[in-house]
This record gives structure tokens, sequence and C-alpha cells, in this order.
């Protein structure tokens, strides 16, 4: 006989599985627009759940610590193989569990406490790996910052050779969370080899427009390292992944090394699996993806810019990646609008702007957009064209949320499966079912 506590706590289960169901449903009517989220493939989702999920896998292929590997170890094996093979790199490891731990396991690689390494501002739009109080602090690490050109939104070149050239940094690093442009690394060349320091790029928002061929190819133009999330714009599982052009075999040794047994010891198995199926549904469907995602960014940039929404660097384009970033302090500020978007199913986040107060980040001035996941629904620029109409409908003319929310689910219901992998039955592996 159960006692009254077991039902207690079986209704509390079914309390949660039953909230992560109207999650589903409520995304399933709305426009996901974050910059850092996308939708992992029917096949890659399946593997999250298989047994590789309850299963250790410390060390490498046919290395093992633990038996019990054959087949994790064949996956694993050729996981590395299809990450080479995407970013044409001589070396790829597919352990780390999410960027940040990417993040550390290299600069443990890198760095020794004490060193000194150059990095983008937070302000600037750089990831909280950079700060002090993020990953770069967590080595212990002495950090300088490249100028920046607000303008352009890009690391200031100059300021940047002179940056390196005085502090002589042991590691370079880039990459940034707001990244609307390519950084220009291919014209520090000079700088990085006059001081000798080792070239991180972290890619973290823009690894599926890198593997795309589009935004930049940072190892062709002088990066050494390239790591970042997978589960952005390279619609995979929250995971994370390194590749890289090993100056020599030492650094080779170091980045293997710095992850294992640096910053890890399991590196989930089944989400390393969904990973591989998602990098050859890239291989398969990524360079269309990569381009109608910019191409979808560009166009709502342009569409929001003439329906009077501040969208920064119109001169410029907008953007080059699946961003945008709106300047909405005279509309209510970024809070207030991301708050009212979100009333009418409208999903984004607000964003501190280079030159809001960064004691302000509850409040700040922006919004950042990403056009992926929306293109990852297969909607395109007649979608945006629409979409951009809707948000603007809130951000400029204050409109009733709960009307505009109607028209988001009447232009959302055509679109409700995921596009660019590989789907045996459409229809029948709607993401927001909570088993395929
Ligand atoms: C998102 C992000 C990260 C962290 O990635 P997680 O997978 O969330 O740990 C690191 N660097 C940059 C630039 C990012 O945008």
């Amino acid at each position: 006989m159960e006692s009254p506590r077991t039902d207690q706590w079986r209704t509390t289960a079914a309390w949660v599985r039953s909230r992560v169901q109207a999650h589903h449903e409520w995304f399933a009517q709305s426009l996901p627009m974050i910059a850092s989220e996308n939708l992992i493939s029917p096949l890659s989702r399946e593997l999250l759940a298989s047994d590789f999920h309850d299963r250790y896998a410390e060390g490498h292929p046919g290395k093992r610590y633990y038996q019990g590997c054959r087949y994790i170890d064949e996956v694993e094996l050729r996981c590395e193989e299809l990450a080479r093979t995407l970013f044409r790199a001589d070396y790829a490891d597919v352990r780390p569990i999410s960027g940040t731990t990417a993040n550390l396991g290299v600069l443990f690689a890198l760095t020794k406490p004490g060193d000194t390494i150059s990095v983008v501002n937070v302000a600037h739009g750089a990831h909280i790996s950079s700060a002090d109080f993020g990953a770069v602090g967590v080595r212990g690490l002495h950090r300088v910052e490249y100028p920046f050109d607000l303008q352009k939104m890009i690391v200031d070149v100059d300021g940047a050779r002179k940056v390196i050239r005085d502090a002589k940094p042991k590691v370079a690093w880039f990459g940034q969370s707001v990244f609307l442009f390519p950084t220009p690394i291919d014209q520090l060349q000079d700088a990085f080899e006059e001081v000798g320091c080792a070239v991180v790029y972290d890619a973290a928002h823009v690894l599926g427009l890198i593997a795309g061929g589009q935004f930049q190819d940072p190892l062709r133009q002088g990066a050494h390292v390239v790591n970042g999330s997978t589960h952005k714009t390279l619609p995979g599982p929250q995971h994370g992944l390194v590749v890289a052009k090993p100056r020599d075999d030492k650094m080779r040794r170091k980045l293997d090394f710095g992850m294992f047994p640096g910053v890890l010891s399991n590196h989930h198995l089944h989400s390393m699996a969904a990973l591989a199926v998602s990098l050859a549904e890239f291989l398969e469907f990524g360079e269309a993806y990569a381009q109608m995602v910019v191409r979808n960014a560009q166009v709502l940039g342009s569409a929001l810019h003439s329906r009077g929404v501040k969208v920064l660097c119109a001169e410029h384009g907008f953007t080059k990646s699946h961003t945008l970033a709106l300047d909405v302090a005279a509309n209510g500020g970024g809070a207030d609008r991301v708050e009212a978007l979100e009333q009418a199913n409208i999903i984004a986040n607000k964003n501190l702007l280079p030159w809001d107060d960064p004691k302000k980040a509850m409040h700040p001035s922006g919004i950042r957009l990403g056009s992926q996941e929306l293109t990852r629904l297969g909607m395109g620029p007649a979608q945006m064209e629409e979409v951009a109409q809707l948000i603007a409908r809130v951000i400029v003319d204050h409109e009733d949320p709960a009307v505009v929310r109607t028209d988001v689910a009447t232009l959302r219901r055509d679109f409700q499966s995921i596009h660019y992998c590989f789907t045996p039955d459409v229809a029948a592996y709607r993401y927001h079912k909570l088993v395929p």
C-alpha cells in the first residue's frame, strides 16, 4: 500500500511533466527569437533520450577508463571526423558539454594563472566568459580589452593591433554574444605573429554560420582554435565543440589535456551522439540553412527599420549574422518592450547596448533578436516582413499584445515542422511533442 506522501510526490512529478507540456504548447504558437536558441532535429532529439545518457566514457575511444564503450567509441570517432570535415579542421574535440566548458578547457590548455589575455569588452557584446567574473577570471588571467568601433560594431583594427603589441597576450581571444559583423582577425595577423600569441575565436553564436560558409572563416583567417556552443546557430544539442588547426603537437596535446582531465569528467554521451547526427544533417543542409538565416536577419532588419524601429547599424546593412540589435530607449526601454512582446508570444531578450550603464543590465535600452529558429521552422523573407510588422505593432505602436498574439498564432500555424534535417515523417515529429 502506498502512503499519501508517495502520492504527493507522484502528483508533483506529473505536475512537472505537465508544465513542460504546457511550455511545448506555448512555444508551438509563439515566435521564438532568442538569438542563442534553436530547434534540434527529431533524429538528434531521439538520441538525447537514449541509453548513451546513462553511461560513462572517460578518456578516448579505445583507451577508456570504463568498459561498455564499444558503440560509444564508434560514435565518438565518427562525430570527431564529422566535425573536422564540416569545419575543415585538423583537430576536433566533441567532448565539451557546453560553450562555457569549451572556453574553460581552452583557457586551461593555453594559459596559466597570471598570464595576459586580450578580449572584447562585455559591454561591446562579449560573453561573460571574457569577464573577470567569468571563465577568464576563474583562470586568474590578466585581461586587456580591444578598443571597439561603435559605428561598425566591430573590434577596432588599429586599436587592437596596438593592444596586442603592447600587452603581448598569451592568447588573443575573440567572439561575441551580440555578434553583428565579422571580426577582422585577418587584418591582425602581423600583430599575432609579432607577439607569438595563440588566437582563439569563440564562435558560440555563429558556429552554424561559419559551418555553412557565411559570416567568416576564422580557421582560414588566422585563428588556431575555434570553440563554441552547438545549439545556437548550429542547430544541434546543448553541447560544446572545439575545432582547431594547432600550431604544433604541443598545442594539440594541451588542448586535449585541457578538456579532460582539465575541466571534464564524463562528456554527456547522449548529446555527443545527437551532435554527430546534427553534424551529418548540417553537412547535407547547412549551407542553404545558413544562407537563409543571414538573409532573413537582413530582411527583418530592413523591414523593422522601415516601420520605425531603431535597428543598429542601418548604414552597414544591419547585420551579417543571424542577430539584430534594436535600440528601444524611445519606445519604453528593453525590459518593458520584451515583456510586451512576450505577452504577444514573441520571445526575445532585453540587452545592454554599448553605451548603456552596465549597472542597468535589468533595464537596458536594447533588444536582441535572432532569425535562426524561425528559419529552421521554414520561414523566409516573406514571413520576415510579417514578423517585422507584428514586432513593430508592439514596440512602436504599443498595440494591445493580446490582439497581436492572435495574429502571431495565425502566422505560426503554417510553420510547425523543422526544416534542414532528415525527417522520415515530418508530421509525426513535431518538435513540441514530448516523445517523438
Ligand atoms: C553562449 C555563449 C557562450 C556560452 O555557451 P553555453 O553553451 O551557454 O555555455 C560562450 N561564448 C559566447 C560568445 C556565447 O555567446
